[in-house]
C-alpha cells in the first residue's frame, strides 16, 4: 500500500518490473501506461490509496478519468477496520475500473467537515469531478462493488 501515492500530478506506483518510480497522469488513469526505464506495462492501482493531504484530494476528484471510490475513516473507528480488508479486496478486483482511495478525518479534518460526513465508515463515490453516491457503514467487498457499479451506471445513462 506504501508503494502509490498522489502527487500535485498523478498517482505515483512502483514499476513491479524494475522497481521505477512513474506517475499515471490523473487524465490517463484508465489507458495503458508503460514504465519509463523498462517499457513494461504498468497495473493500474489495485490497492487503496491513503491520501495524504485535502489538495491531493481536490486535485484527483477534479481531474482522474476513472470514477474514484472514498472511504472516510479514522484509526479508532472499530467498523472502519472490517472495511479495510474488504476495500483492498475491491481495489484488487476494480484495478483500472475506478480508483479506490482512503481519507483519515482524524488527518484530514477539513475533508469530512467540507463533505459533512457525520458518521463513518462512510463511503463515497466521485465521477466527473462531483460525489454522485454516499453509503455509511461497513458492508463486504462485493456490496462495495454493487453500490459503486449502481452509481455509476445511474450517471451514464442520465
Ligand atoms: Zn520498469
Amino acid at each position: 500500500m506504501a508503494e502509490i501515492n498522489l502527487d500535485d500530478r498523478g498517482v505515483v506506483v512502483v514499476c513491479a518490473q524494475c522497481g521505477q518510480k512513474n506517475r499515471l497522469a490523473y487524465e490517463r488513469l484508465s489507458g495503458t501506461v508503460r514504465c519509463g526505464s523498462c517499457k513494461a506495462t504498468l497495473s493500474a492501482p489495485g490497492s487503496p490509496i491513503e491520501v495524504a493531504s485535502s489538495a491531493d484530494f481536490d486535485r484527483l476528484i477534479a481531474r482522474s478519468s476513472l470514477p474514484v471510490v472514498v472511504d472516510y475513516w479514522a484509526p479508532w473507528c472499530g467498523p472502519c477496520r472490517m472495511v479495510a480488508p474488504e476495500l483492498q479486496k475491491v481495489a484488487a478486483r476494480q484495478a483500472g475500473r475506478f480508483v479506490v482511495v482512503k481519507v483519515n478525518t482524524d488527518a484530514l479534518g477539513d475533508l469530512g467537515e467540507r463533505f459533512g460526513i457525520r458518521s463513518i465508515p462512510t463511503l463515497a463515490v466521485f465521477d466527473g469531478g462531483r460525489e454522485i453516491a454516499r453509503s455509511s457503514g461497513a458492508r463486504p467487498a462485493n456490496e462495495i462493488e454493487a453500490f459503486v457499479e449502481q452509481a455509476t451506471r445511474t450517471r451514464s445513462t442520465s
